[in-house]
């Protein structure tokens, strides 16, 4: 059993989990983890090798000459792919458009659950999200949460961040990004998106930013006093 003090953040693309999850972690004093950024680091690794995102097992193999290691010497957290800030390459639509496929690998899911555990090792508190890990990576975490929001209010906000970044977009199309990646996550065999049991549902529709960070504090921190932890304890 683990020994560390694990708060898990699921959820759909465009709940605002990573945000959320970065000052969550911060107020609380934990470190932070973005496994979406793990994956995004796989499908850029198999994009720079010219491998299929349908290959798993070349995919695989790729990821055993390779180095990905989570820097938490930077706030939040960034990715390294043999030494390399990858961080903000990550982020491009060629990666965004095979991400979900690359994460659907058995060979490759195993990999990453193996690693976000070793970090939890070297992590003791830790806030991590993503979409499995309130349901397979750490089904015991003492806090898990299920971050939601109605499909067009999160396809708007990821058409504002992207706009933010110059990218031109519109809704509809970042709609039909948002649902095609969703169904594939929520499709697949191997760590499928799902709602941890016994998970805190919190629908960001109509929260600010502000609001839903207010709203997981609480959550956490009523959680950890019913479970007489304090965040700087120890779950068993
Ligand atoms: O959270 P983010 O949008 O960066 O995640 C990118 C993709 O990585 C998701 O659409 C999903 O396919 C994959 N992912 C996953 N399991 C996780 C985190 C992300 O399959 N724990």
């Amino acid at each position: 059993m683990s020994r560390s003090l694990i708060v898990t953040i699921d959820g759909p693309a465009g709940t605002g989990k990573s945000s959320a999850a970065a000052v969550l972690a911060e107020r609380l004093g934990f470190d932070m983890l973005d496994t979406g950024a793990m994956y995004r680091t796989v499908a850029l690794l198999a994009l720079e090798a010219g491998i299929s995102p349908a290959d798993g097992a070349l995919i695989a193999a790729a990821l055993d000459r390779s180095t990905l290691q989570v820097d938490f010497s930077v706030q939040p957290p960034i990715i390294r792919l043999d030494g390399r800030d990858v961080h903000l390459r990550i982020r491009d639509h060629d990666v965004t458009a095979i991400v979900s496929q690359v994460a659907s690998h058995r060979d490759v899911r195993h990999r990453m659950v193996e690693a976000q555990r070793q970090v939890a090792l070297t992590h003791a508190k830790l806030v991590t999200e993503g979409r499995d890990q309130g349901t397979i990576v750490f089904p015991n975490a003492v806090v898990r949460i299920w971050l939601d929001a109605r499909p067009d209010v999160r396809a708007h906000r990821r058409a504002d961040e992207l706009r933010a970044q110059g990218i031109a977009v519109d809704d509809a199309a970042v709609l039909r990004d948002i649902a095609n990646r969703d169904a594939s996550d929520r499709g697949r065999a191997e760590g499928p998106l799902r709602q941890p049991s016994g998970a805190h549902v919190v629908d960001t529709s109509d929260l600010s930013f502000a609001q839903v960070v207010d709203r997981l504090e609480t959550i956490v921190r009523e959680s950890l006093a019913a479970a007489k932890v304090g965040c700087g304890g120890m779950s068993a």
